[in-house]
């Protein structure tokens, strides 16, 4: 059956009618917390994500770390409680314990409680596969607010995309335990060409699940992913996703946040803000108030952004966030179309795509279908 363009014009129109009317209903959950200003992972005043361990037990095609054996030159205990302690001078910051695969790290309780009790919420994002009803229980207790699991699609797709036979199963027991733990869960959905169309099916499954959020990001070719770089996607397939999400939101009740800055010069573009919700979006959120410390104690931009500002064994977190390199983030000195752009305070582009394409985090994001 084809429809008419008018038909087709007519059933758009309601679809974005349907999401604006349903976002001036819930924005402020929808911009609370964790998501005031996301382009990508966002919390006020900071959103620090520490790599605990390059080593882990899967060989994910995208890993942005290239993880495996655990680092020689990894951070100790010690090092590690008193990076936590120096994070905590910032205020309610939100501390993510990432990897590799975190838990495989033997002190992690110990890391992850001297977090809670200095008042951070605490995030562990992992692959699942560790986790059982004890191991949930045991993150619970610690004081763990939510757990993200890695899902990039159901079944097969994800082992395959995760590089191991069983993974798939081992991360679905990993959210049942984690929710009758009483923990919050979402996925790290990671899309590219090969995964595009499990969307749809990896929104059914959180619903069933009943998984809070989804962060859906896209292939950056960083650390492995650089090997898979004809798989990322185009503009008009990042478009697609924000259409997707625009048609799916209202209803479902899985908060879907999409990890691409671009999604508010979208929804402004489209119309589809209120203009008077009084927030304020900052779109890529690298080097401003996200930061990402990788293993021996690098301190990067962001978890697909490998540029080293600082180590965290040689000056504090708190003193190399001060970097001069920051303010040029800060001020949004970008490059290209993204520094002629109407958007640039809004979304200013992935940095992490910039780098990956031209070595310069401040040239314009080679993907966007906004770009004029
Ligand atoms: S050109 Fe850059 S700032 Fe403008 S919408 Fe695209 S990515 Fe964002
Ligand atoms: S660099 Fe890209 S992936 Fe990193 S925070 Fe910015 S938009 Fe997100």
């Amino acid at each position: 059956m084809s429809y008419s363009k008018e038909v087709i014009s007519k059933q758009v129109d309601k679809i974005k009618e349907t999401f604006k009317s349903w976002l001036g209903e819930h924005k402020e959950d929808y911009f609370d917390n964790n998501a005031v200003g996301l382009g990508c992972f966002n919390y006020k005043p900071y959103d620090v994500a520490w790599a605990v361990t390059k080593q882990c037990n899967l060989k994910c095609a995208h890993c942005s770390i290239s993880a495996g054996s655990a680092g020689k030159d990894e951070l100790s205990t010690e090092e590690g409680l008193s990076f936590i302690e120096d994070v905590a001078n910032l205020g309610p910051v939100k501390f993510v314990f990432t990897g590799g695969e975190a838990l495989l790290r033997k002190d992690i309780f110990e890391l992850i409680e001297y977090a809670t009790s200095l008042n951070m919420q605490v995030e562990v994002a992992t692959n699942g596969t560790l986790i059982d009803d004890n191991v949930a229980k045991r993150l619970k207790n610690a004081g763990v607010y939510e757990v993200a699991i890695s899902m990039d699609g159901i079944g097969k797709i994800h082992d395959n995309i995760r590089g191991i036979k069983g993974t798939f199963d081992k991360a679905v027991r990993a959210i049942k335990a984690c929710k009758k733990a009483g923990l919050k869960v979402h996925f790290h959905t990671t899309i590219f060409k090969i995964n595009i169309s499990e969307l749809s099916r990896i929104v059914d499954f959180a619903e069933q699940l009943q998984v809070d959020r989804i962060y859906i990001g896209t292939l950056v070719p960083v650390g492995r992913g650089q090997k898979i770089s004809h798989v990322c996607l185009s503009g008009e397939e990042v478009k697609q996703i924000f259409n997707f999400i625009v048609e799916r939101q209202p209803k479902t009740r899985v908060w879907l946040r999409p990890v691409c800055p671009q999604f508010w010069a979208f929804l402004e573009a489209e119309n589809l803000l209120d203009g008077d919700n009084g927030h304020k979006f900052i779109g890529c959120t690298a080097g401003i108030t996200s930061f990402h410390i990788l293993p021996n104690g690098d301190v990067d931009l962001c978890a697909e952004l490998p540029l080293k500002v600082g180590n965290i064994k040689q000056q504090p977190f708190t003193t190399i966030i001060k970097n001069d390199i920051f303010k040029k983030f800060r001020n949004r000195e970008i490059k290209g179309t993204c520094g002629n752009c109407k958007y640039l305070d809004i979304c200013g582009g992935c940095r992490a795509r910039a780098f990956a394409a031209y070595g310069s985090p401040l040239a314009e994001d080679p993907v966007c279908f906004l770009a004029k």
